[in-house]
């Protein structure tokens, strides 16, 4: 077993380990983020839907209804076009709402062209650096009093592989993971003697996903782990009620 193995085999959640968290997903309407966002909810969560496609949202929400979970709220906001002001408003909204936020996970990201960079386009670039860097940076900024306001709060950044170390034609992507890395430990940083808010990355690990099929067209889907494998490991880092890991901050978890 490896550390983290070793970390989770003990890790038992709780039914209702959630229930006074409000917890905010981005992408939440697909992949590995529809996965985790059910699975805050069955744990007792309020959680907050961020994302672009409202239908999608939309389709989470209801089956989180029909789940017999608490009801959940939406903000549809597009990462690539939004704002500082956007983000000023969904930030406003949560306090209106909730008064606080105990919980924010950047799960939202795009994949980006699979090429050389010498043959990379630059809107793409920028385009990837927009998504997957510039919007948790200011969806945490913003977020910050908010996060200030819960007795024990949680953020996670989502990395990869290829961000802990480059790969051939994995371009933007790469480069804005290994951007995500370093946002994750200098926040840690900065907030770990002067607040109660937890700051880790996880690295999913190949999952079964649209983003991991465009990425890897040739392989077989059912070779992959599903989003709902990584459940417990997301749920480790946003328990408060777990004290072997509700101190952990700044660190890297590979799936
Ligand atoms: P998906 O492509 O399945 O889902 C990505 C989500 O991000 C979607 O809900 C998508 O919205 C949302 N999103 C993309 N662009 C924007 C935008 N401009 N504004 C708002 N939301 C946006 O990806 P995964 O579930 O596979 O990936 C989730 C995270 O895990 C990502 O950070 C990814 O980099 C990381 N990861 C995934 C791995 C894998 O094998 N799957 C491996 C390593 C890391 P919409 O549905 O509307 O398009």
């Amino acid at each position: 077993m490896n550390p983290m193995e070793e970390l989770l085999a003990s890790y038992h959640p709780e039914a209702n380990c959630l229930n006074d968290s409000v917890i905010a997903v981005t992408g939440a309407g697909d992949g590995i983020g529809k996965a985790i966002a059910k699975a805050y909810a069955s744990f007792g969560a309020t959680v907050i839907l961020l994302g672009r496609t409202v239908e999608k949202l939309e389709s989470v929400y209801d089956e989180i209804e029909a789940a017999g979970n608490k009801q959940a709220a939406i903000f549809v906001i597009d990462f690539e076009s939004a704002t500082e002001q956007d983000y000023q408003e969904l930030s406003q909204a949560i306090d209106e709402t909730f008064g606080r936020l105990d919980g924010l996970l950047h799960n939202a990201a795009l994949l980006g062209e699979r090429t050389s960079i010498a043959n990379y386009s630059c809107s793409i670039w920028q385009q990837l650096m927009t998504v997957n860097v510039n919007a948790p940076f200011i969806l945490t900024k913003k977020c910050l009093p908010l996060l200030q306001k819960s007795q024990q709060a949680s953020v996670i950044f989502t990395g990869s592989s290829v961000g802990l170390k480059g790969r051939a034609y994995w371009g933007a992507y790469a480069a804005s993971k290994a951007a995500i890395e370093n946002l994750m430990t200098t926040l840690a940083d900065e907030l770990a003697e002067t607040s109660k808010i937890c700051v880790n990355s996880i690295n999913p690990g190949g999952t079964r996903t649209q983003m991991r099929a465009n990425a890897f067209p040739a392989e077989d889907p059912l070779k992959v782990k599903s989003p709902e494998s990584l459940i417990p490991l997301y749920v480790y880092l946003m328990d408060k009620s777990n004290t072997s890991g509700n101190n952990i901050t700044g660190q890297q978890f590979n799936a």
